[in-house]
């Protein structure tokens, strides 16, 4: 009997994860953010890349704050940097303070409730939200009575853009009212911008950004084009390739007909794996520089190319997936966030 445990199934699907990428993206978002210190979001297992590879190399870069969701977020990569480097996000329910405080990761109290939950278990350092106008999450200026913060030990005040990737009247509305709580408020570093709030100069820096889509390669607003670097570079596999003759319906629901006899490979990537349906007819795929299109319909685990310039193109070969963030967004009309985040554990994930 084989041992089963010892025996590594290859994975048809696989993400080739660019190291260097990663790292010259923290740089260059580390520079644009001036004096400022640079953070990173890890939330979603690193937006889909890997945490625990992305805290490590960018630890190793400098960045000393990351910013998780979960609790069990910060369970997971705890043993790799100092806890008290990781802020969790949504803050700490009365189900988290026994991990919460043996864990040392700090919660980002994010209402009057949590902040008084905090206070009563003696939590020490912790972070406050403030909502400054994104009206989702966080302490409204509203609710800022007197003695809120009382005894609080603040590390980093912060606030959240909801528009920073449109020149939008919001982005400066919401920039007053984060000074005007900070002046009131003492705490030790103040923390405004993500990705895109980067690019909105340097009145959105404070002392500490927090960048998460651009490290992984997305870019935010046009002006970082240049900046930024493609990260994630999906491949998949060929499991078959026909001849079909002209008229042949292809896939679901028969979405495509072949209006002449066409090569067409069948690959192992459907929207099980993250590459959503959203992509029929619409994503690309390439080999030895040629382009496939994405025929018929996406299904669970499969996908149809148009093959008929591919003539190279064999059972067992692997194409890349065109993932480029922007463009993948067009093509799909999902946004760069749930292009990188849906990208799940079926794949094999080599860095480069
Ligand atoms: C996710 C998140 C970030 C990172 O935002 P990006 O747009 O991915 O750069 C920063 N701050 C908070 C509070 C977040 O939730």
């Amino acid at each position: 009997m084989t041992d089963l445990n010892s025996v590594t199934v290859p994975s048809p699907v696989r993400l080739r994860i660019d190291g260097g990428a990663l790292v010259s993206n923290y740089q260059a978002l580390a520079k644009a953010s001036g004096a400022a210190a640079t953070g990173a979001a890890v939330k979603a297992n690193g937006y889909g890349v890997g945490a625990r590879e992305v805290v490590s190399r960018l630890s190793k870069a400098g960045c000393r704050d990351f910013f998780v969701a979960h609790w069990s977020e910060a369970v997971g990569i705890a043993d790799i940097i100092p806890a008290e480097q990781i802020t969790v996000l949504n803050g700490v329910a009365a189900a988290d303070l026994p991990l919460a405080l043996s864990l040392g990761a700090r919660p980002m109290l994010n209402s009057p409730e949590q902040i008084q939950r905090w206070r009563q278990v003696g939590g020490g350092r912790c972070h406050v939200m403030i909502d400054s106008g994104i009206n989702r999450l966080g302490i409204g200026p509203e609710q800022i009575g007197d003695g809120l913060f009382n005894g609080l030990d603040i590390d980093i005040l912060a606030s959240h853009l909801a528009s920073a990737d449109e020149d939008a009247l919001q982005n400066g509305e919401q920039l007053a009212i984060f000074h005007n709580v900070a002046a009131n408020v003492r705490a030790g570093r103040l923390s405004f911008a993500n990705s895109a709030g980067i690019m909105l100069g340097s009145d959105y820096h404070f002392d500490l950004t927090r960048p998460g889509l651009s490290l992984y390669g997305g870019i935010a607003r046009t002006e970082m084009a240049s900046l930024i670097k493609q990260v994630v570079f999906p491949e998949a596999q060929v499991l078959q390739i026909r001849n079909m003759p002209a008229g042949s319906p292809i896939g679901y629901n028969a979405t495509y007909r072949c209006v002449a006899d066409k090569r067409v490979a069948t690959v192992s990537l459907g929207y099980a794996d993250g590459y959503l349906r959203a992509f029929s007819g619409r994503g690309l795929a390439s080999f030895e520089g040629q382009s496939l299109l994405v025929i018929g319909r996406v299904s669970m685990d499969l996908i149809t190319l148009d093959a008929d310039n591919a003539t190279n193109l064999r059972e067992g070969d692997w194409v890349s997936i065109d993932y480029a963030l922007p463009e993948a967004s067009r093509q799909s009309g999902l946004s760069q966030y749930e292009l990188l985040t849906g990208l799940n554990s079926r794949f094999d994930r080599q860095w480069i």
